[in-house]
């Protein structure tokens, strides 16, 4: 099976800008919190999970995930965020697991703003890190998400591991400054992931 590479990165650093560069090498990507969002809309087991904790208000009459309701109750209190994480994050670490193993490549990405955050990182053989500058990245998050002010984007920030941190803890590191190239570097790790499983398959 697969190996298991985690790509991550600060909100705006371009974790998905770079995963798009390994799709079209024909890497498969698990895009982590679309997949989460997917799940809490979807899964039963996850579901039951749910009402169990926040109640039959958690989803509408037509069966939607009350989006409202939970970021309600995860804003009046932040110890919701740990239980609806402790529900939320195993279920997308099984399913990841299971879409891993169906997979035909040599390695495979699970993209994710929050690995070494929620530990989900344990799973994963390797880490990539997607590096830039904070204050280009808040630019260019408000660039791409005009309704978005800087005071939310800082808040979101101030819950992830800081840049710096997270290139120590990663096994390979891209760079996404201005100026930087991103096809090269992409590449290079290509060709080290590709290599290196051939290498163990003899
Ligand atoms: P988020 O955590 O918010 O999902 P992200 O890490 O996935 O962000 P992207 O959405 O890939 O980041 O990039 C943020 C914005 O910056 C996007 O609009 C993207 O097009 C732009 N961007 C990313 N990298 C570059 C680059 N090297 N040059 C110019 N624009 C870039």
């Amino acid at each position: 099976s697969p190996k298991l590479i985690g790509i991550t990165g600060g909100i705006g650093s371009g974790k998905t800008t770079v995963s798009k560069i390994f799709s079209i090498l024909g890497i498969p990507i698990y895009y982590a919190d679309d997949r989460a969002k997917w799940l809490m809309a979807n899964n039963l087991d996850l579901i039951q999970k749910i009402k169990e904790n926040f109640g039959e208000e958690s989803y509408t009459e037509n069966g939607e995930l009350n989006r409202k309701y939970l970021a309600e109750k995860v804003f009046s209190d932040p110890e919701n965020t740990t239980i609806i994480n402790a529900l939320v994050h195993p279920a997308v670490g099984a399913d990841f697991e299971n879409w891993a193993t169906s997979q035909n490549s040599p390695y495979i990405l699970k993209e994710a703003a929050l690995l070494f955050e929620t530990g989900s990182y344990k799973q994963l053989d390797k880490i990539i890190n997607v590096s830039a500058p904070l204050k280009l990245r808040i630019s260019r998050v408000m660039a791409r998400d005009p309704q978005r002010d800087e005071k939310q984007i800082n808040a979101i920030i101030d819950k992830q591991m800081p840049d710096e941190e997270k290139n120590k803890k990663a096994d390979f590191i891209i760079k996404n400054g201005e100026n930087k190239l991103l096809i090269p570097q992409v590449l290079k790790i290509h060709q080290a992931l590709s290599s290196q499983n051939q290498n163990l398959n003899g």
